[in-house]
């Protein structure tokens, strides 16, 4: 395998991840063909990618300007997600859109077989126990998110039995520093400043509340397999040991780097192989000197333990719980609520949520709509 050429469907490709995963497949010339590229609204962005990478098929969403495009590009070069997902030429789909428009493209990308490297992280945190279903029955599934990767790298060439714990790394995100009434004046512009990583809006938000972690616990619960409360989390403001593993013997591994999400985006593209990539900064451990690890604080930040809690009762609270934050981010993005007032919205939504036993797909993304909706309601409510 090895030298083999990778055919690419990067769905999401103008989004953060998406355009980092194109910077790895520049800098490693004829590892990869990059077979499809779909977008959301970026049709500027999305032009210039088919130009210099020359996909068989692109996809955007619906618009008049994507309407131009697929014009442009011939009906046969225009496919949806799903389509490309499930190509022949098609070796690796990274799903790296936002919200559950990732879903379905992960479903029929499994069904074909395919390997899926997973940045959404609405995938398993709306559907985690339907693609679980699904992963039993072919494909493959590759994290992308930094402490799910290194936990997944730490898990090469061990077995399942071996694990006993799994902790995630978290860095405590923009506001790690300030009081319960400094944080109820943050601005959007102050929380979308991130310390360590270069993300998207919403996860930068969700990393300021925290309640990126919780969701992150939700997604190595499906990832790995393994119950909640086998899953630890500590406070790590360096961001260079992106997550451990302690095994049944005692023995814990970890996985460091720069924190640089090309490596773990490079990764899922190339596994089981490492590609040398000297663009990636090396670690240097001695110019860090200490790296620091605390408890985290989650009286300050009441949205990570709400995702935590959703996560236990499993059902479609988790669900309801994400499409809640979606939601109550897009609020405070836009300044019609404060930012301590996204961890308020949550635990209302779990108050009222109903949730289904064993839930099916359509549950699932009705209770992740029924969240966003009740949030909607309440701002709306509040601003009358
Ligand atoms: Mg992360």
């Amino acid at each position: 395998m090895g030298s083999d050429v990778i055919g690419l469907a990067l769905l999401g490709s103008t989004g953060s991840i998406g355009r980092q995963a194109l910077e790895v497949v520049r800098a490693l010339p004829g590892r990869f063909r990059v077979v499809g590229l779909a977008a959301g609204r970026n049709i500027e962005l999305l032009r210039a990618q088919i130009e210099e990478f020359g996909p068989d098929v692109a996809w955007a969403a619906p618009g008049l300007e994507s309407q131009v495009l697929a014009g442009e590009l011939g009906s046969e070069r225009w496919q949806p997600m799903d389509e490309m997902a499930a190509r022949p030429d098609v070796d690796v789909v990274l799903v790296a859109t936002v919200g559950t428009a990732g879903l379905a493209p992960t479903l029929t990308a499994l069904e074909a077989g395919k390997a899926v490297a997973l940045a959404n992280k609405e995938v398993l945190v709306v559907a985690g126990s339907v693609v679980r279903a699904a992963l039993d029955r072919g494909g493959e599934l590759r994290p992308v998110d930094s402490e799910h990767s290194a936990i997944w790298q730490c898990l090469w060439g061990e077995p399942p039995e071996a694990i006993d714990r799994l902790t995630l790394t978290a860095s405590g995100g923009a506001l790690r520093n300030l009081d319960i009434e400094q944080l109820d004046r943050v601005t959007p512009e102050e929380a979308l400043r991130h310390p360590n990583w270069e993300m998207g809006p919403k996860v930068t938000i969700d990393s300021a509340t925290l309640f990126n972690k919780g969701l992150e616990v939700v997604e190595a619960r499906w990832l790995f397999d393994i119950p909640v409360d086998r899953i630890d989390i500590v406070l790590h403001r360096e961001s260079i040991v992106h997550s451990l593993v302690t095994f049944v013997d005692g023995s814990v591994k970890a996985q460091l780097g720069e924190p640089d999400m090309k490596l773990p985006i490079q990764c899922a593209l190339t596994y089981p192989e490492r590609a040398s990539q000297r663009a990636l900064a090396s670690l240097d451990l001695a110019a860090h000197g200490s790296l620091n690890f605390g408890e985290v604080d989650d009286s300050r930040f009441p949205a990570l333990g709400l995702a935590l809690e959703a996560a236990r009762r499993e059902g479609t609270y988790a669900a309801a719980l994400s499409g809640a934050d979606d939601a109550a981010v897009e609020h405070f993005l836009a300044k019609r609520c404060r930012f301590t007032d996204i961890g308020r919205l949550l635990g209302q939504t779990l108050d009222a949520h109903q949730s289904t036993a064993e839930p099916g797909l359509d549950d699932l993304v009705g209770a992740e709509q029924w969240g966003r909706r009740f949030v909607d309601d309440l701002v709306a409510a509040s601003m009358r």
